[in-house]
């Protein structure tokens, strides 16, 4: 028989983060405007702590909560329905610090986990991850900054572009060719740089929509997306996280996680969209009816509600999938692209159903849709991610006959 009851102490967890997120998150979101950002982030941070809420996925022994994927995919569900981040903030499992510790946790030597995962888990540090060049994005392995050996140290040079948050960051996760004659995939490590550093300059943060709408999102407080300069930068060999030549292969796993992350706070975001979507056409009437009985409304919001609904079965699904240690990639791909599409229609529903009003700042969809146009492009591109799962699909039914493999066949 399929149990899809969550656990009781899973559905605990969650009424329990969800009070968290309505009494503490909440209403501190109204004061973004008014307060610096990072003030409100350390309060948050220290009640998150106090009620035992923090880095959910980490593991216990490095001060995490050391949740299961499907624990965390539902603590995540509700942490995203903060939409200034700050749920995420509160619980000290932001991106792109969250994806980081997972890395570090997993392949990081132990005085590496010593001297950043440990910080990075008390929320005293932060970092970002270099890896996009204006010369390479989608096809990362086009990535042509270079790391030459000199004794015990690389010397790296080369640039970057999009490293989110690295004007604020105390470490960088930053990824270069160390050997040009491995395989493709092979050629590239990643390096733990302390920041600042002459070698590691940051040129500028690209402006970019959706985080110039609220003041206190820009400079210091928030995030931005360096274009950084790598000149001469000496980095030990002790810095090289994964053992030189997997640096690829690792920014797939962490890529990997935050893809699903931006997943499971699309699923609360698009309910948010939806309800209130729904509730305008419940209130408005035009042509002496509610715009709520008109059929080609109605067809709008059903088809909101059965997006919304396969992403939850998705996010379930590929959960069950991590904790069974499944190769979970094209499902992954599949998710990505299409969570960040459904998103994108949801608020766009949001939008022509409010009329006018849908386009002001009276009502939050403009920034709302800025940032989750964002997810059809960050973490590979919408294209890039249905070539692999096309290709799976070629594959399969090249290999069985059949593409069912490819298309979630192993369910039934
Ligand atoms: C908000 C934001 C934050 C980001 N943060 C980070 C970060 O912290 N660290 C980091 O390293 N990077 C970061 N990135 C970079 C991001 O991962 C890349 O932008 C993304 O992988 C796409 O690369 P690109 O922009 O160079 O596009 P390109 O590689 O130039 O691709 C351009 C377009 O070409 C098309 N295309 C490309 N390849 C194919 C293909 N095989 N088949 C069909 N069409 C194709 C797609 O439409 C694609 O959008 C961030 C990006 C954004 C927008």
């Amino acid at each position: 028989m399929i149990d899809f009851s969550l656990p009781p102490d899973v559905v605990a967890l969650r009424e329990k983060v969800a009070a968290f997120i309505d009494d503490v998150v909440l209403p501190a979101e109204a004061q973004i405007t008014s307060r610096p950002f990072m003030e409100i982030v350390k309060e948050l941070q220290a009640k998150a702590r106090a009620a035992g809420l923090w880095c959910p996925f980490v593991p216990k022994e490095y001060g995490g909560m050391g949740l299961s994927h499907l624990a965390n995919a539902i603590v995540q569900v509700e942490v995203g329905r903060s939409f200034s981040h700050l749920g995420a903030w509160a619980l000290n499992c932001m991106g792109p610090q969250d994806a980081t510790m997972l890395t570090l946790s997993e392949y990081g030597t132990e005085e590496q986990k010593q001297k950043y995962l440990v910080p990075l888990v008390n929320g005293d540090i932060r970092i970002c991850f270099s890896m996009t060049e204006r010369a390479a994005g989608a096809d990362a392995t086009g990535m042509q900054t270079a790391a030459v050996r000199d004794g015990d140290s690389w010397v790296l040079n080369g640039e970057k572009w999009f490293t989110s948050g690295a004007s604020h960051s105390n470490v960088a996760l930053l990824m270069a060719k160390t050997n040009p004659d491995a395989p493709r995939h092979q050629q590239f490590s990643t390096f733990l740089v302390d920041l600042p550093n002459p070698g590691y300059r940051i040129v500028r943060d690209v402006p970019v929509w959706g985080e110039e709408t609220t003041p206190s999102f820009q400079g210091e407080e928030w995030m931005g997306h360096a274009e950084v300069r790598i000149e001469n930068l000496r980095v030990s060999n002790d810095a090289i996280v994964g053992g030189e030549g997997q640096g690829f292969a690792m920014g797939q796993h962490r890529l990997g996680y935050g893809r699903l992350r931006h997943g499971m706070w699309s699923i609360a975001k698009a309910q948010a969209a939806l309800d209130m979507a729904t509730a305008y056409t419940i209130q408005r009437s035009t042509f002496g009816k509610q715009v709520a009985d008109r059929q080609g409304i109605q067809w709008m919001l059903a088809e909101c509600a059965q997006q919304i609904y396969i992403t939850r079965l998705m996010v379930l699904h590929i959960a069950w999938k991590m904790e069974q240690k499944m190769d979970l990639r094209v499902e992954n791909s599949m998710a990505k692209t299409y969570i960040a599409n459904m998103l994108c229609h949801v608020i766009d529903t949001a939008i022509q159903v409010h009329g006018a009003l849908g386009i002001t700042h009276d009502v939050p969809f403009a920034h709302w849709y800025s940032h989750a146009r964002t997810n059809r492009i960050v973490d590979g591109p919408d294209e890039v991610h249905r070539w692999n799962v096309g290709k799976a699909v070629i594959r399969a039914q090249q290999a069985d006959g059949t593409t069912a493999r490819a298309a979630g066949g192993e369910l039934f």
